[in-house]
C-alpha cells in the first residue's frame, strides 16, 4: 500500500489471511500490537489538524475519486473478497458497487454539514449552530461485508473532516488494505486513514478506548464485543456507534404472495451463506399456509448451488471458519433434539470436494420449539427454523421476544396489517414484501441489543459531526443612526 496507510508492526510479526473455501493462504499482513495502534493514533491526530481545514468540497472530490477507483478495480476487488470471505463472485462484485456508491454518497453529504439559526429569546444576539468534525475516529469492521463496512465508517468520517484509525477483522485484512490503497491513490493525504491489522483484536484495540484523542468509535460485530466496547468507551466518554448482531423475524401472513415471500427469504439467507446480520433468523408462518410454505422452502433451498465462490454457477459459498461451522451445527442438533423436523440439509458437507473448506448446506427445520437455540440466538448461517402462528398479536409478541432488534420482514397484502405490524415491531428496520432493506440513502441500524446509532443516510455523516452552539451578542444601532 502506498503512502503509509498501513501501520507496520514494530515486532515485524505477520499473520496469514486464509481462503475459507479451500484453506489456501492468500497473503500475509502485519500483526499489529497496542503499541502500533498508538502510533497510528498519533498520525491520525496530527493529520486531523490539516484535514479538518480542507474545504468539504475538496474532501468530497478526493472521496469521490476513491469511489471511482473502486469501480475501475471492481473485478480484482471482487476476486479478493471472494478469496478472503468466500461469497460468490457476483455477490462480491455487488458489494464493490455498493461500496463505490456509498463513497459517492458521503462525498456529497460531507458538503451538507448544515447548522441552524435559532430565534433568540433575549434580543441583540444571534444563536446558531456549527457542525464540526468530532476528531480522530476509531473504526472496527467485520468480515462478512469486508469492503462495504469501510465507506460507512471511514468514508463518512473522512467526508466529515475526521481522520480514521481502522482495525479490520482478522479474517479479511487484505480487502481493507486494498481499500486503503485506492484511497491513497485518489490523493487523500497520509495519516487521514490508517489501517491496523491484527490477529489479537482485544489488546490491540484498547488504545482506541483509552486515548482521549479518539473522540468516536464505530463498531460492527457481535453483541458480546459491542458490550465490552461500550463499557470501555465510558473511560474516556467516547461517542460510540454500535452495529451489532441481529435475529430478524420473517413473518408470512396467510394473505401473502407465498412464492415471492419464499424467494425473498431464500435470497436473503443465501447471501453470505446466511452470515448477514440482516438475514431472517426465525420464520413465522400462519398455520393455514404452514405446510405449503415449509415444503416450498425445502424445495427451493435444494436447488441452491453451494461451492467455492470463485467457481462458475456457485450461488452460496462456505462459512467463514471452523467456529462458525460448529455454531451452526450445534444449533441444528439442538433443534432436532428438541423435536424439530429436518426437511433439508442438516449436517456439514463432507467428502473430497468439501473437506478443505467450511461448507454447510441450506437447512430447513419445521416445528421448531420456542426454546430452541436456533430461535433465541443469531445463527449466522444458512438455517431456516420455521414456526407456526395463529394471531397477529401472538406473532408480534414472539417476534419481539428476543434481546436483538435489528431488522424484520413482513409478507402480507393487507396494507393496514403491514402498517400495524411495522409500527409494533421492536427493531431498527422493517421490510414489507421486500428483501433489500439496506441502502446508502437510508439510515441503517438497530435497537435493543442490536446497537446504538445509525450508519448511511444523512444520519451516517451526523455520527461524525459535533454540534456546537454559538451565541453572538452584537450592539444595536445607536438611536437615530441607520
Ligand atoms: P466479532 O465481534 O467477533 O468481530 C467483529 C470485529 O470485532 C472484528 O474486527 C474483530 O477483530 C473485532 N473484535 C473481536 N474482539 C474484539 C475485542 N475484544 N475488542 C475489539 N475488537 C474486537 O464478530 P463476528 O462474530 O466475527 O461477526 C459476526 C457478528 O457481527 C454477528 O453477530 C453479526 O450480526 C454482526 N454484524 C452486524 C452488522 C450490523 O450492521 N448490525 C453487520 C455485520 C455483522
Amino acid at each position: 500500500v502506498t503512502g503509509g496507510f498501513v501501520t507496520p508492526a514494530i515486532s515485524g510479526r505477520t499473520f496469514a489471511s486464509v481462503n475459507p473455501a479451500n484453506g489456501a493462504v492468500i497473503g500475509t499482513v502485519p500483526d499489529c500490537s497496542a503499541e502500533d495502534m498508538a502510533i497510528a493514533i498519533d498520525a491520525a491526530a496530527a493529520a486531523f489538524e490539516s484535514w479538518r481545514q480542507v474545504p468539504a468540497a475538496q474532501r468530497g472530490r478526493l472521496i469521490r475519486s476513491a469511489g471511482q477507483l473502486l469501480t475501475e478495480h471492481a473485478a480484482d476487488l471482487a476476486a479478493l473478497i471472494t478469496a478472503e470471505q468466500g461469497k460468490p463472485l457476483g455477490e462480491a462484485r455487488f458489494e464493490v458497487m455498493l461500496t463505490a456508491e456509498a463513497m459517492f454518497w458521503f462525498a456529497e453529504e460531507g458538503r451538507r454539514g448544515y447548522g441552524q439559526t435559532i430565534p433568540d429569546p433575549m434580543g441583540n444576539r444571534r444563536l446558531f449552530t456549527l457542525k464540526q468534525p468530532v476528531g480522530v475516529v476509531g473504526a472496527i469492521t467485520p468480515w462478512n461485508i469486508p469492503l462495504l463496512a469501510l465507506p460507512r465508517k471511514a468514508g463518512a468520517a473522512m467526508a466529515a473532516g475526521c481522520t480514521v484509525v481502522l482495525k479490520p477483522a482478522e479474517q479479511t485484512p487484505l480487502v481493507a488494505l486494498a481499500f486503503a490503497e485506492l484511497v491513497a491513490q485518489a490523493g487523500v493525504p497520509a495519516g487521514v486513514l490508517q489501517i491496523v491489522p491484527t490477529s489479537d483484536p482485544g489488546p490491540t484495540a484498547a488504545p482506541l478506548l483509552d486515548d482521549p484523542r479518539v473522540r468516536k468509535l464505530s463498531f460492527t460485530g457481535s453483541t458480546a464485543v459491542g458490550k465490552l466496547l461500550m463499557a470501555g468507551a465510558s473511560r474516556t466518554v467516547t461517542n460510540i456507534t454500535l452495529e451489532l448482531g441481529g435475529n430478524a423475524p420473517a413473518i408470512i401472513f396467510a394473505d401473502a404472495d407465498i412464492s415471492s415471500a419464499v424467494d425473498s427469504i431464500v435470497d436473503l439467507k443465501t447471501q453470505m451463506a446466511g452470515q448477514n446480520c440482516l438475514a431472517p433468523n426465525r420464520i413465522y408462518v400462519d398455520h393455514s399456509i404452514l405446510d405449503t410454505v415449509t415444503s416450498a422452502l425445502a424445495d427451493r433451498v435444494r436447488s441452491v448451488q453451494v461451492g467455492d465462490g470463485a467457481a462458475v454457477g456457485t450461488q452460496m459459498g462456505p462459512l467463514i471458519d471452523a467456529d462458525a461451522l460448529d455454531r451452526v451445527d450445534r444449533q441444528v442438533r439442538d433443534a432436532v433434539d428438541r423435536g424439530a423436523r429436518l426437511l433439508a440439509g442438516g449436517s456439514r458437507l463432507t467428502g473430497p470436494r468439501w473437506s478443505a473448506g467450511y461448507f454447510y448446506p441450506p437447512t430447513v427445520l419445521a416445528a421448531v420449539p420456542a426454546d430452541a437455540s436456533a430461535l433465541a440466538e443469531e445463527t449466522f448461517g444458512p438455517v431456516y427454523p420455521v414456526v407456526g402462528f395463529d394471531e397477529e398479536s401472538e406473532v408480534v409478541a414472539a417476534a419481539n421476544g428476543v434481546e436483538q432488534g435489528l431488522a424484520a420482514y413482513v409478507y402480507t397484502r393487507d396494507l393496514s396489517r403491514a402498517m400495524r405490524v411495522a409500527e409494533a415491531l421492536e427493531c431498527g428496520m422493517v421490510a414489507v414484501n421486500e428483501n433489500r432493506i439496506a441502502s446508502t440513502e437510508a439510515p441503517f441500524g438497530g435497537t435493543k441489543a442490536s446497537g446504538t446509532g445509525r450508519e448511511s443516510g444523512h444520519e451516517g455523516i451526523e455520527a461524525y459531526l459535533e454540534t456546537k452552539t454559538v451565541a453572538l451578542r452584537f450592539e444595536p444601532s445607536p438611536a437615530g443612526s441607520r
